[in-house]
C-alpha cells in the first residue's frame, strides 16, 4: 500500500498497530547496519533497516517500539493546527472558501482528497491514520490555496496595478501570528488558512497588503488608500477576525 502521493518506486511498508491504533511505516533500506524508526514532524513513520534485514526482524523490531511511535504521533497530532481541535476523523466539520464541510474518510489505497457536494471526502489506506489523513488535507488546502489565491490576487490587484504596482509574486505559506505580508522585495505572501475564510475576506488581506506596497504602516494614507480600493474594507476585518479565531 503507497501512503506517498508522489512516490513512484513501490513502497516496502510494514503495519504499526497498538489497541485501536494502526499506522504504516515506511521501509527505507540504508548501509547502516543498525536498524533506526524515525517519526518524522509529518507523522510519518520510517524505518531504516539494513538490506539484509528480514521483514519478519523489522516487524518484531517496529512492534517494540509501538508505544514510543504512537507517543509520537499523538504529539505530532496535537500540535497546533490550522483548524484546531480537529482530530481528521469522520464527521467533524471543516471550513473551506467560507462553507462548513463534513469530512468523510473512505479507505482507498489510492490517497486522495475531493469535495463531493457538502462532504470533504478524504480516501485514505488506513482510516484510523489520523496523522495521514490530516496530511492528506493540508495537501488539498495548500493546493486549493494557490489556485484561488492567485486566482483573487489577479482580480484585486487591477486598482493598484493602475497605480502604477506590478504585480507581485505571490507565496502561499504557514503563518503562526499573520494572516498575510507584503515583504521589502515587492513580494505578497499569504497565510494557506486564509483558505478556510470565504472569498471576499481573502480579497480583503490581499487589499491590505497590496496597500502596504504604497504605505508601509497602517497610517491615513494607508487607510484612505484602501477605503477607495475597498470602501468596506473595516467591515470585512470584522468577520475575518470573528470567523477565523
Ligand atoms: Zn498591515
Amino acid at each position: 500500500m503507497k501512503r506517498n502521493l508522489s512516490t513512484t518506486a513501490p513502497l516496502e511498508t510494514v503495519d504499526v498497530n497498538w489497541g485501536n491504533k494502526r499506522a504504516l511505516a515506511e521501509v527505507r533500506r540504508t548501509e547502516r547496519r543498525v536498524l533506526r524508526i524515525e517519526v518524522r514532524p509529518s507523522g510519518n513513520v520510517i524505518v531504516f533497516a539494513p538490506f539484509g534485514e528480514g521483514v519478519g526482524a523489522i516487524q518484531d523490531r517496529v512492534k517494540e517500539r509501538r508505544s514510543w511511535i504512537f507517543r509520537q504521533i499523538d504529539r505530532i497530532v496535537s500540535w497546533p493546527s490550522p483548524t484546531p481541535d480537529r482530530h481528521f476523523v469522520s464527521g467533524e466539520t471543516h471550513l473551506l472558501l467560507g462553507r462548513p464541510y463534513r469530512l468523510l474518510i473512505l479507505q482507498s489505497d489510492k490517497p486522495q482528497v475531493c469535495i463531493e457536494g457538502s462532504r470533504l471526502k478524504v480516501s485514505a489506506p488506513c482510516v484510523d491514520d489520523q496523522v495521514h489523513c490530516r496530511h492528506l488535507v493540508m495537501t488539498f488546502y495548500a493546493v486549493t490555496a494557490r489556485g484561488v489565491f492567485t486566482e483573487r490576487l489577479n482580480e484585486v490587484a487591477r486598482p493598484f496595478i493602475r497605480r502604477g504596482l506590478q504585480l507581485p509574486l505571490l507565496i502561499v505559506r504557514k503563518m503562526s501570528k499573520r494572516w498575510g505580508s507584503f515583504t521589502s522585495t515587492g513580494r505578497i505572501v499569504l497565510n494557506v488558512d486564509l483558505v478556510r475564510a470565504n472569498p471576499m475576506l481573502i480579497d480583503y488581506v490581499i487589499c491590505h497588503e497590496l496597500a502596504h506596497a504604497f504605505h508601509l504602516d497602517h497610517g491615513k494614507e494607508w487607510r484612505r488608500l484602501l477605503k477607495t480600493v475597498m470602501p468596506d474594507w473595516e467591515d470585512r476585518k470584522v468577520r475575518l477576525e470573528a470567523l477565523l479565531r
